[in-house]
């Protein structure tokens, strides 16, 4: 059917996609990708045939053209799929801004969802996941990167971040100094490949054991909350319970 349909592919073991992700591409009329190589050999690998199609290039600094282009496609009846090149479009990858036009021109947009780095870290990694914050990549410049870590210190949340495996030593370390050693954190890194690996100890101690290392792979740093967060949570737990037997009585 017409529409814009966002397909999320693997973080890193192909056989990740979902049998509607490939239905999907199978099906599009159009394709497009943030990385047309990537998009390619996803859909030879399943055996996913491209025919007389072509994937076309597509990434929200793109400017409207392509953008213009995309939508004009669904408008004149035909399906678009649009996949970035790992996990789900729109989570630290383009795709935001594709979806707001084709919202704001009322068309016809579905997903099919799969994986992304942040909920497989967060299933796996052991903090709590109630209520989670996704920062994504943190600013590379030192002070910046610190007043964004002020900014986040005080959310009752655990926090979600994207980070390279050249700057994570100097992101842990900045963390502990800002919010505290004390915090539970994780550092999820090469989620669903070969050498998955998550370290799961407080952010002091993996800043610590960070320091020296070089360190390589896709990686996910988990921070658990804070402890003034957590006293809030169990204040506004008790207010409520002491609340609740009033209004029992
Ligand atoms: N759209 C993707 C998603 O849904 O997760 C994220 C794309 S973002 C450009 C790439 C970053 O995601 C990497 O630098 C890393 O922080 C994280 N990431 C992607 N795949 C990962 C994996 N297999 N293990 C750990 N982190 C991963």
């Amino acid at each position: 059917a017409a529409g814009l349909y966002l397909v999320s592919v693997p973080i890193g073991t192909a056989r990740d996609i979902t049998l509607r992700a490939l239905d999907t591409l199978a099906k599009a009329d159009v394709l497009a990708a943030e990385d047309t190589r990537s998009l390619r050999r996803l859909m030879e690998i399943h055996g996913v045939k491209l025919g007389d199609r072509r994937v076309i290039a597509y990434h929200d600094r793109s400017g409207p053209q392509i953008r213009d282009r995309l939508l004009a496609e669904v408008t004149a009846g035909k399906s678009v799929a649009y996949a970035s090149e790992a996990g789900t479009p729109l989570v630290a990858d383009p795709g935001f801004q594709l979806v707001r036009a084709a919202r704001l021109a009322d068309l016809p947009v579905t997903g099919a969802p799969g994986p992304s780095a942040a909920i497989a870290a967060l299933a796996i990694a052991g903090l709590p996941t109630d209520r989670f914050l996704f920062v994504g990549f943190l600013p590379n410049a030192e002070k910046a990167r610190q007043t964004e870590l002020e900014a986040l210190a005080e959310i009752p949340a655990t926090l979600v971040f994207y980070e390279s495996p050249k700057r994570v030593a100097a992101m842990l370390r900045d963390a502990a100094a800002v919010l505290g050693p004390a915090r539970e954190a994780a550092v999820c890194r090469e989620l669903t490949k070969r050498f998955e690996d998550v370290r799961r100890a407080p952010l002091g101690e993996l800043a610590d054991a960070f320091a020296g290392e070089t360190t390589k792979g896709e990686i996910v740093v988990l921070i658990g909350r804070g402890e003034a967060a957590e006293a809030n949570a169990a204040d506004i737990a008790s207010a409520l319970e002491a609340a609740l037997a009033t209004m029992s009585v």
